[in-house]
């Protein structure tokens, strides 16, 4: 049995992995490379392995940077079954149209497939639930929650007399909206994520972080921008004020606008699985709709969108994309930065060279669409708001392994996966760790 990696190897995007038997090839998640340029012209290079020859595919989660390339596995030849959770594939078929349009649109990038690619796509996923093993390739596979985002899954295989666990993006329990993450108690090869591998949330409340945010603009009038994820990060976000507003702890006439067509549709999806919400969430459903509020602006249109910049008073906008790499967070950027009294909220992971990360390395000014904006914005960043978990959550998820021969570390920069290598030694002396890079092929 071989496995192989194809992305998301000394990054932190593009997750891809091939596990080879004699009669199967698995392709474990084929996400988008995000960030640099360089990094992204990797998702025009051949992805290392003959898509026609891969049996199947196991789908951990909707985030782009783990599904993002999969039509693009499906128009080069590959025609196996996919296999995800139904808020998985709600949420896919949200993200894979949006970044086919993206594509279309944006003609300097080589558009890698079409909505054609995407249909077929869809049509190829094979819904399955968490905690049901079902049989594929001579494996016998299960899905437990990673409690990342909703439908999130770390997966287990086990099959060949080798149980092997795929972490998958591991959440930041406990969470507001979905159920903490479910850990693997066995397995002796893993596969593991080290996004925060080097470091700790802080210790601060997210909700007063966004609290104090709020109040801050509510003072002046400003506006206050949050770049966010459409899937997962509003919703949170939304929430959150939801809260504040019920509390009185931020005024009912701010206008909060949801500035994101992605983000309203993911939101549908999050009001069709009540299933997967976490107790707390679930206890309040018959008096409260957790993601509506007074003063809350749902803008569609593009038009709309526009429009913001002319409503006076204090304002919220809550718009995509979490790390200010395209979408209507741009325009925002450009028509507020400049303004000492706005504030910008990071609350997302910011990968190398995008205009967020620009930012909260105190860059004074940043290109958007080639022009040349001032940042005078009060900027704060807080990764308590985070759907990873950090260095601790990490620690805490691998001691749950017991004994573990290899461990592979993924999805991470060199840097943090480094410092989780050194960190699980201390708690796993005997076990293997190894850090892989794009393409290498491994014997297990
Ligand atoms: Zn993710």
């Amino acid at each position: 049995m071989k496995l192989s990696f194809h992305g998301a190897a000394g990054t932190v995007t593009g997750s891809c992995y091939l596990l080879t038997t004699d009669t199967s090839k698995i392709v474990i998640d084929c996400g988008l490379f995000q960030g640099s340029p360089e990094l992204e012209q990797l998702n025009s290079e051949p992805f290392g392995f003959t898509p026609s020859e891969a049996t199947g595919m196991l789908l951990t989660h909707a985030h782009l940077d783990h599904c993002g390339r999969i039509p693009k596995l499906v128009r080069e030849g590959f025609n196996g079954p996919i296999y995800m959770n139904q808020a998985t594939y709600d949420l896919l078929e949200i993200a894979l149209n949006d970044a086919a349009k993206v594509m279309a649109e944006h003609k300097e990038k080589a558009a890698i497939y079409s909505e054609d690619d995407v249909i077929k796509t869809l049509q190829m996923a094979h819904i399955i639930e968490y905690n049901t093993p079902f049989q594929f390739g001579g494996f016998s596979i299960t899905y437990v929650n990673a409690g990342h985002i909703l439908g999130s899954a770390s997966i287990i295989l086990e099959g060949f007399g080798k149980r092997i666990a795929f972490s998958g993006d591991l959440g930041n329990s406990p969470q507001d909206l979905i159920e903490p993450t479910e850990y693997i108690t066995n397995a002796d090869i893993v596969v593991m994520e080290s996004t925060y591998g080097d470091r700790n949330h802080p210790d601060e409340d997210p909700t007063t972080v966004l609290q104090e945010e709020i109040n801050a603009v509510e003072k002046t009038g400003a506006a206050l921008l949050i770049p966010a994820f459409s899937l997962e990060r509003t919703q949170e976000l939304l929430h959150k004020i939801d809260h504040l507003k019920k509390k009185g702890l931020v005024k009912e006439e701010t206008v909060v606008y949801m500035d994101s067509p992605m983000a309203i549709r993911a939101t549908d999806v999050f009001r069709a699985h009540p299933e997967l919400y976490n107790e707390e969430l679930k206890n309040h459903l018959e008096t409260d709709d957790p993601f509506s509020f007074t003063g809350l602006q749902v803008t569609q249109r593009g038009k709309d969108s526009v429009r913001i910049k002319n409503q006076p008073g204090t304002k919220v906008i809550i718009a995509g994309s979490g790390m200010m790499t395209g979408g209507r967070i741009l325009n925002h950027a450009a028509n507020y930065l400049p303004d000492s009294k706005t504030h910008l909220l990071i609350v997302g992971f910011q990968a190398e060279h995008t205009i967020g990360r620009q930012i909260t390395e105190g860059a004074t000014h940043v290109k958007v669409y080639g022009q040349d904006v001032a940042v005078n914005a009060v900027v704060r960043e807080s990764h308590a708001m985070s759907s990873h978990a950090d260095q601790t959550g990490l620690l805490t998820w691998i001691k749950h392994v017991a004994n573990p021969q290899r461990l592979f570390l993924t999805h991470g920069e060199d840097g943090p996966r480094e410092a989780l290598k050194l960190k699980i030694t201390d708690i796993h002396q005997s076990v293997h760790i190894e850090t892989p890079h794009l393409h290498d092929e491994v014997e297990l």
